[in-house]
């Protein structure tokens, strides 16, 4: 049997990549906000349905160069149970990471802890999108607008999603998506950092560019994060794409939920209210199964099947943050990471695939 990896990057037929870069070869224009970028930045402001959109060479400095922008300073609320990235960018930035734990039903930040956390030093809150679910925007805006916080999300999970027919970039002071390799849409590797603010444009520019803002001018300690056009182009492509891939995953979605729904032990994400969904993830909560998280991750991988701990561990108990946390503090996110696996998901997974997966894990007392 073939290996059956946890994602699989969605691509274009070669020839239209190549096609794709053809203008390249003639302008030799292959980096610095080009033509591929200026159009791919245009698109994904219609994609996302936003007015401001700045495009990265990832989604991590991505996010760093956002806080950069909002001159944060001290405390910022986060959670654990998100990807490396997210703490990381706190940090990097100079900031304290505050954790706020998560809510049991769609493991985003739970609005019931977040006032409590909140200190005189809180400048900010980043709450995370989690596996394409949207946290409680309207009430995070409501506490940010209280205390007079700013409000960043993690969207990398959650390109394409609308609440309530509002794109998810819309909300908060500053969204950032991840165009990595494994996300839904992806620029190979890639990011953007869409906000409310306009005037934001100018110093998200600035910041991702060394900070150089005219021919003899440096204004900001800048770094560099430029996307560049052969990653624009990608996205030109699989943005005429996405939308194909995301029905095809709800089908791969829908024969999972098929298979595993009602099994005793077994959790699966529930639909939110309003919120039309990508499909970017099958996360599957075993608690209290004949078998537990890790038995299920060993009997799928001596199957050729890579099934993903994610996010397993915490942010909070990572090695580099040794005595600084208590992962005790967030006892609902230790709990998910424990137990949570993500099974395969893309596009063309087969749903014979997706079939022999349920089986095993179905069968896993045997
Ligand atoms: C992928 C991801 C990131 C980082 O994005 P890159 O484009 O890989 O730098 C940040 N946060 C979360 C939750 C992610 O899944």
């Amino acid at each position: 049997m073939d290996l059956i990896q946890v994602t699989r990057s969605s691509m274009p037929e070669f020839e239209e990549y190549i096609e794709e870069i053809r203008d390249l070869w003639d302008s030799h224009w292959i980096t610095n906000m080009g033509i591929k970028h200026n159009q791919l930045e245009k698109e994904l402001l219609a994609y996302l349905n936003t007015p401001n959109i700045t495009l990265f060479t990832n989604g991590h400095l991505a996010l760093e160069c956002a806080i950069a922008a909002f001159n944060l300073t001290g405390e910022v609320i986060t959670t654990p149970f998100t990807f490396a990235s997210t703490t990381h960018a706190i940090v990097r930035n100079g900031l304290d990471p505050v954790f706020c734990d998560v809510n049991p039903d769609d493991y985003t930040i739970d609005v019931e802890r977040l006032e409590d956390l909140i200190t005189e030093k809180t400048s900010a809150i980043i709450p995370v999108h989690v596996y394409g679910n949207i946290c409680n925007v309207y009430e995070i805006e409501r506490i940010a607008k209280k205390h007079n916080l700013k409000v960043i999300y993690d969207a990398a999970h959650a390109f394409g999603v609308t609440v309530d027919g509002v794109g998810i970039a819309n909300f908060g002071d500053a969204s950032m998506f991840s165009f990595h390799a494994t996300k839904i849409f992806n620029t190979i590797e890639g990011g953007a950092i869409t906000y409310k603010d306009e005037k934001l444009s100018k110093v998200l520019y600035d910041i991702k560019n060394f900070g150089i803002t005219g021919p003899e001018t440096v204004e900001y300690v800048g770094g560099n994060a430029k996307m560049n056009e052969f990653q624009a182009a990608m996205g030109i492509c699989n943005l005429r794409h996405v939308n194909d891939d995301i029905k095809k995953r709800r089908i791969v979605v829908e024969r999972y939920m098929e298979q595993l729904a009602g099994i005793e032990g077994i959790k699966l994400m529930k639909s939110q209210p309003g919120v039309q969904q990508n499909y970017s993830y099958f996360p599957v909560v075993f608690e209290g199964y004949q078998s537990n998280r890790n038995d299920v991750y060993d009997i799928l991988k001596n199957n050729n099947i890579i099934a993903r701990k994610y996010f397993y561990p915490l942010t909070n108990s990572y090695e580099c943050y040794k005595g600084k946390f208590n992962i005790e503090h967030t006892p609902v996110a230790k709990y998910i990471s424990e137990h949570v696996l993500s099974l395969p998901l893309y596009s063309d997974l087969a749903l014979e695939d997706v079939n022999r997966i349920c089986a095993l894990i179905r069968n896993s007392n045997e």
